[in-house]
């Protein structure tokens, strides 16, 4: 039999430790491992925008044939204007292509597969550390992974010399996996001074940018979440975005994203787009309907809109809130160890500098599940489950 010979494949670092959390029978059990917005309430609702538009869509929609390969064509024109900018010249210019993705990891694979086969590089750089899924997404696609350095753990900041110093090692035509904003997972982003510095050495080394957006909103707010993606659109001739809306339109289960391509003409670009096409034709199609036409709905409509922003402000409020309470939470049980950066952090996401002991203890002995690196979602923690989860950390420390 040829499936004997299969072997089982490890459990997914993430994924894996949400099926151990929901089969713990213990009550005041917490998942801080995989990255799902918790309200006060430590649900995960669907926004009132989302039920809104649903119900507009429920009464308007006329038919479930094929959408075309790329998608939902408004969508694909207000995904533009919410990476880049209303009225930007990228969008009036023809230069940005964009194509609907089965969520932000359609398109990275998309984004991927385009890159193999028709760009010279097969080489893409990656943060270190990054979101578990990126390696298993690359190299899958057939690209070759390469880490640059980003993390200094022992200042719980940035690493941004380490950072320059491997990519100046980058090759023309390399691929750059930049997260836009909420980096996955330290919570450390770059400044606008870092990023313009970034932007200089893809333009001079002629490397290509992939942005991974998968959180904006979840930093300081939706413009201000994208101005690096902006300053370094300004700056390179070419460079892709990968974005996502399950966290910041919390349409986790629609799979709604988009994979954008930046030519430096019109021209390019349209050519890009053919590729971009038949790659996904040769993955799924065409792309599914019902997230598309959310986010188109919510982002064409004025007053829909503006109840996005407020509770996507909400969401971003309240995990800042989340990341003071536990910074002082853990000074009133006692402990001495600095977690004040926790507080500096952006998105959903902290590493919290505990090690993997300390992490398995915390599951065993506590019901509180974080994955082995260390890495918090901080979106996780509410009021009630906050007392919890530090005396546990005081405890393990
Ligand atoms: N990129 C990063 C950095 C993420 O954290 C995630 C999700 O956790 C994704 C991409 C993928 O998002 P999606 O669930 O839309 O595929």
């Amino acid at each position: 039999m040829i499936f004997s010979q299969v072997v089982l494949a490890p459990a997914d670092p993430i994924l894996g430790l949400t099926d151990t959390f929901k089969a713990d029978p213990r009550q005041d059990k917490v998942n801080l491992g995989v990255g799902i917005y918790k309200d006060e309430a430590g649900q995960t609702p669907v926004l009132q925008s989302v039920k809104k538009a649903e119900a507009l869509l429920l009464e308007q929609e006329k038919t479930k044939n094929y959408l075309g390969i790329e998608g939902v064509q408004t969508y694909n024109r207000v995904v533009q204007e919410l990476l880049f900018g209303e009225g930007s010249t990228l969008v009036t210019s023809g230069r940005a292509v964009t194509a609907q993705a089965p969520g932000g990891t359609g398109a990275l694979r998309i984004a991927a597969e385009f890159l193999l086969r028709n760009t010279p590089s097969r080489t893409v750089w990656v943060s270190n550390p990054t979101w578990a899924n990126h390696q298993n997404i690359f190299e899958t696609a057939g690209l070759t992974v390469k880490e640059y350095g980003y993390y200094n753990a022992a200042a719980h900041d940035i690493d941004f010399d380490g950072m320059m110093t491997d990519l100046a090692n980058a090759q023309a035509g390399d691929i750059v996996l930049l997260h836009g904003c909420c980096h996955n997972p330290t919570g450390i982003d770059l400044t606008l001074a870092q990023w313009e510095l970034v932007a200089n050495l893809c333009a001079d080394k002629q490397l290509v940018p992939l942005f991974d957006f998968a959180y904006q909103g979840f930093g300081a707010g939706i413009e201000e979440d994208a101005a690096g993606l902006r300053l370094v659109a300004a700056k390179v001739p070419e460079l892709l975005v990968a974005n996502s809306f399950s966290k910041n339109f919390g349409l986790y289960n629609e799979r709604i994203g988009a994979v954008t391509v930046v030519a430096q003409n019109a021209d390019e670009a349209v050519r890009a787009f053919s590729q971009v096409k038949r790659t996904i034709r040769a993955n799924y199609s065409n792309p599914p309907a019902h997230g598309a036409l959310i986010v188109s709905t919510i982002l064409s409509d004025a007053a829909l809109k503006a109840l996005w922003v407020q509770e996507l402000t909400e969401m971003r409020e309240r995990i800042a809130e989340m990341r003071t309470l536990f910074v002082q939470s853990l000074k009133d049980e006692g402990v001495t160890q600095d977690f004040s950066f926790i507080s500096r952090q952006n998105g959903m996401f902290s590493f919290s500098g505990l090690n993997k002991a300390q992490v398995a203890r915390l599951k065993d002995e506590f019901g509180i599940y974080i994955v082995g690196s260390g890495r918090i979602s901080v979106a996780g923690m509410t009021k009630t489950n906050m007392p919890v989860i530090c005396k546990a950390i005081a405890q393990v420390l």
